[in-house]
């Protein structure tokens, strides 16, 4: 089983998240434990507050380290290969090879940032790698979050049923990515209408496909599919 905690001063937004579809059938089936801690509980001041004003000036607020530390050290199992992992858009761009190593750990922590980010304290001395899931900002650390439980969570084994899935698109010799492909399902021919009374158009499958000619299926595949780097 692999456990994901992860820090967050929303952790309600986790609900759905985990309740729904392949993750929830995984943490029935013990494959996963995902808990979404609130941050505000390690905190001590009446206001239970996680940010405080920048030093040196600047806009915005900065959380800080002393909530972040405390759960860390709470959290962290003792004995188990585990990472701390803070979302900044700083950070390593996540990639589908670094999904495969993190699913072989058996615990991850993560940091969700808010406001202007984390005190760089945490970055330097918590945490063990800074992702980022684009060159783009985000409001928080927490969408950042989903999408990397998401890509670990499918590459445990039994989380989405059969392991063919995994395997049919890294196929043989492309350790370093994936295959992306266009792909159709029925009805063969889809007929529609751009605008009202206008001529009909048929929109049809690619014959190859069809053909049950799995040499041909794979060479098309090949040819309009597209490799992404792992
Ligand atoms: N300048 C801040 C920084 O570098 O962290 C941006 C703060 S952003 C408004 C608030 C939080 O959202 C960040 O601390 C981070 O946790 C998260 N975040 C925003 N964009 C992200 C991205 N592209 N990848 C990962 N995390 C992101």
């Amino acid at each position: 089983m692999i456990i994901f905690d992860v820090l967050t001063i929303f952790p309600a937004l986790f609900d759905p998240f985990k309740k729904e579809s392949l993750l929830a059938k995984a943490q029935k089936k013990k494959l996963l434990r995902l808990t979404a801690h609130n941050l505000r509980d390690w905190t001590t001041d009446k206001h239970h507050s996680v940010d405080d004003k920048p030093f040196g000036g600047g806009l915005g607020m900065v959380m800080k380290i002393e909530p972040i530390y405390k759960a860390v050290q709470k959290l962290k199992k003792k004995g188990k290969k585990s990472k701390v992992i803070l979302f900044t858009p700083r950070g390593k761009k996540f990639t589908q090879a670094m999904a495969h190593d993190l699913s072989r750990q058996d615990q991850l922590i993560f940091i969700c940032g808010r406001y202007e980010g984390v005190d760089e304290r945490v970055a330097k001395n918590i945490v063990d790698m800074e992702l980022s899931i684009g060159n783009y900002v985000l409001m928080g650390g927490e969408v950042p979050c989903m999408a990397v439980i998401e890509t670990v969570s499918r590459l445990i084994p039994g989380v989405i049923g059969k392991p063919e899935f995994l395997q049919e698109r890294l196929g043989k010799g492309r350790r370093k990515g994936f295959l992306e492909y266009p792909q159709y399902t029925r009805p063969e021919v889809f007929r529609a209408r751009l605008a009202k009374g206008g001529k009909a158009i048929n929109w049809k499958v690619p014959k190859v496909l069809m053909s049950g000619n799995h040499k041909d299926i794979e060479e098309w595949k090949s040819k309009h599919g597209k490799m992404i780097a792992g």
